[in-house]
């Protein structure tokens, strides 16, 4: 099984759950991927992943904080926009992109191996897994452009 993170053309979020990657590029060409709150198939994935990463997270073992919940609201579309335009020009002048290396680059940067500093890239969802098992912090982003 994999989990999707999906976001629909209205910024409905909910998570997918296909048999496959291949499961869900199937339904997906089938249209078959509906929102549950307003039924739309316009649906997209959300691959965007970026983390901070710092020194108190060391700590971590110790004191395991709870990871937030992602808020469910809908977000508005000026709501969305915003946020979305501020976190990505904050993410281009301030984070390194390590394109798809970035679950690689984030074990390196957890590990001590390299050194710390924020990153942003792309993760498949197998690649996901492993970072939430390792305890590996990451942020979940849509990019900005939502229309295609
Ligand atoms: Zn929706």
């Amino acid at each position: 099984m994999v989990v999707y993170d999906l976001i629909c053309r209205k910024k409905h979020r909910f998570e997918g759950w296909f048999p496959s990657a291949e499961g869900y590029e199937e339904q997906a060409a089938r249209k078959e991927i509906s929102c549950p709150v307003c039924g739309t198939a316009k649906v997209i994935k959300l691959l965007h992943a970026c983390a901070i990463q710092t020194r108190t997270k060391r700590e971590k073992e110790a004191n395991r904080p709870e990871r937030p919940k992602a808020s469910r609201r809908p977000l508005t579309d000026v709501e969305t926009k915003e946020m979305l335009l501020h976190i990505h020009h904050h993410i281009v002048e301030n984070f390194e992109d390590v394109g798809p290396r970035f679950s690689e680059e984030a074990r390196k940067i957890s590990t001590g191996n390299v050194e710390e500093r924020p990153i942003h890239g792309t993760a498949t969802p197998e690649e996901r897994d492993g970072l939430d098992e390792d305890g590996i912090p990451y942020l979940l982003l849509p990019k900005p452009k939502l229309d295609s």
